[in-house]
């Protein structure tokens, strides 16, 4: 089976899936880092959590039991799946069929679809220089070149073809344009572009891929806001606008900002809250809770002050009552009438706004807030009903801290004296994960860096040539593939390796600490190619200066050696 699976759709699939969700969903994670997330091991028995899950390397390491993989290994030790049962399972979550011979071609193959997003989103970006209407309404929204910049904000002109034209030329391309939501199949035949006379607005996923667009009407039509459809790629419930921004601009959010619209997001970054996020178009969903929840300890909900805000609130409260953890801080903030983040903030600026933001209702006090609207606490009756309506929520909080706070404070409220005794909550604690790093060989630390980030192999230019010495096969396979593949994961790269003998050792170099800060992993990299480059050429001249002892070289083999002679010279 593991044959007749064709490998990109393995690559395709492992693409797909987080596995920090799909570990999440069966162990609950606590974020520790920008890209670590921690949990007591579920593969043994222990009380410091030493289970940790990369996000950037898609691959999951515990420092007690030595337990490793990706997400297809996740699922077999797990769930206890054969490889066909935790491939299918995968395949479900990530709405992929599983194509049942090597001659399947899988569709949409998606670095293209990134690329062509990306280059779509490039060519917006070009029409916003040359379209004076669209620059004149950035303008009279108050947004700065740089922002614009920044977000890659971009336009889609007049006319039902440009990007019909541009980028489908063939059949193919247009198929793909259509699966990407970008053109739209007339009934009669033939395509024309969804997006047409709008600001565009790209909209990034946690790893910084655009998957879609939003784009904003600039004059009179509807609607106001159009949206990508749900797309192989784009799961609107699932991604958050200006989430991938604030992650590049701080290492931790302290805090995060939940508004409605993309405008407000930029128009809020712009003046210095760099940490806003806007839903698609959608209610917050428990997808959005449980993703902001990883990235920071405190959610701040901005609504309309209005009784449609209020409703919306209340309705975003029932999603995050039964996903309320312990640490985890909401709030809710309401807006002056008929102001919106936007034109909030430039009103105000920065400072003030941020102080109406510490001047937002705790969760729990909104909670019994809206509750008390609804009944009359004056009297025996209405105290009753009030118990038990908010009792019913409680009920749903996971237990802990919260809940019993939450009981008290209902206890309180509905002048009850009897009050269930709190219970000591133990925390967990990780322990010292720093290893003394042994001083590794130029080839080893390439290998650790390489299968630590594949996309590094993009940068080795010109081609390494092959050495003929021990470890450089397995180098070049690495590069191979994570060159073909592109985009490839730590956890995907291994996955090709899942037979044989040398995923033991890729494994080893998957998680070893190599000390070296994220800024100067490029560069680091780079000279240990140059140095393994020149080691290659010098054991390529010490085998053939060898040989010349034992016996005359031939002509050809004179040539090799003075050109690899010049070659040293210059590196
Ligand atoms: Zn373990």
């Amino acid at each position: 089976m593991t044959n007749t699976i064709p490998r990109e759709f393995i690559d395709l699939l492992l693409s797909r899936i987080e596995l920090v969700d799909l570990i999440d969903h069966r162990v609950p994670l606590r974020k520790k880092s920008s890209n670590n997330y921690f949990a007591c091991c579920p593969f043994h028995t222990e009380k410091s959590a030493s289970f940790s899950v990369s996000q950037k390397k898609q691959f999951y390491y515990c420092f007690g039991c030595g337990a490793h993989g990706n997400a297809i290994d996740f699922l077999m030790k797990y769930d206890r799946l054969s490889f066909p049962e935790a491939i299918e399972a995968l395949a479900k979550e990530a709405q992929l069929e599983i194509p049942r011979s090597s001659y399947v071609e899988t569709k949409p193959i998606p670095a293209d679809s990134y690329e062509l997003l990306q280059k779509i989103t490039q060519f917006y970006q070009q029409q916003l220089k040359i379209s004076p209407p669209a620059i004149a309404y950035l303008k009279e929204r108050g947004l700065s070149g740089e922002i614009a910049k920044q977000f890659a904000i971009g336009f889609a002109p007049p006319g039902w073809d440009h990007i019909l034209q541009t980028f489908g030329k063939t059949p193919d391309d247009k198929q793909k344009l259509s699966e990407l939501g970008m053109l739209i199949k007339k009934e009669e035949g033939g395509h024309y572009d969804r997006f047409r006379e709008r600001i565009m607005f790209p909209i990034h996923d946690r790893r910084g891929r655009i998957v879609g667009f939003g784009g904003r009407i600039i004059d009179k039509g509807e609607p106001k806001y159009l949206n990508s459809p749900e797309t192989p790629i784009f799961q609107k419930g699932r991604e958050l606008y200006g989430l991938y921004e604030a992650q590049q601009t701080h290492q931790e959010l302290s805090r995060v900002l939940i508004v409605e619209g993309y405008m407000d997001v930029i128009a809020l970054f712009q003046h210095g809250i760099t940490y806003a996020v806007a839903t698609l178009g959608t209610a917050t969903t428990s997808h959005h809770i449980q993703r902001l929840a990883r990235y920071t300890s405190h959610l701040i909900f901005c609504f309309d002050g209005d009784t449609a805000g209020r409703t919306a609130a209340w309705r975003a409260l029932l999603v995050i009552l039964p996903l309320m953890q312990d640490g985890l801080q909401i709030h809710f903030m309401f807006l002056p009438d008929n102001e919106d983040p936007d034109s909030l903030i430039r009103k105000i600026g920065k400072e003030n706004f941020e102080k109406k933001m510490e001047e937002a209702h705790p969760l729990s006090h909104f909670f019994f807030q809206s509750l008390a609207l609804e009944t009359d606490l004056s009297n025996k009756d209405g105290r009753a009903r009030f118990v038990k309506l908010a009792k019913e929520h409680i009920d749903q909080l996971p237990e802990g801290i919260f809940q019993q706070m939450m009981l008290e404070e209902l206890a309180k409220r509905a002048r009850i004296t009897d009050i269930k005794q709190l219970k000591p909550a133990h925390s967990q604690r990780p322990h010292s994960l720093k290893q003394k790093a042994r001083p590794p060989s130029a080839l080893r630390l390439a290998m650790t860096l390489l299968t630590q980030e594949p996309t590094l192999a993009e940068l080795i230019e010109p081609a390494l040539p092959e050495v003929n010495l021990p470890g450089f096969s397995l180098l070049h396979e690495v590069i191979a593939i994570a060159k073909y593949s592109k985009n490839l994961t730590t956890g995907a790269l291994l996955e090709h390796w899942r037979d044989r003998d040398e995923r033991k050792t890729l494994e080893k170099l998957a998680h070893a600490e190599h000390l070296i800060p994220d800024e100067g992993i490029q560069q680091e990299f780079l000279g240990l190619i140059q140095c393994l480059r020149k080691l290659g050429q010098q054991a390529a001249i010490d085998k053939l200066l060898a040989k010349a002892n034992q016996a005359e070289l031939s002509e050809e083999e004179k040539q090799e050696l003075r050109s690899l002679q010049k070659e040293k010279a210059l590196l």
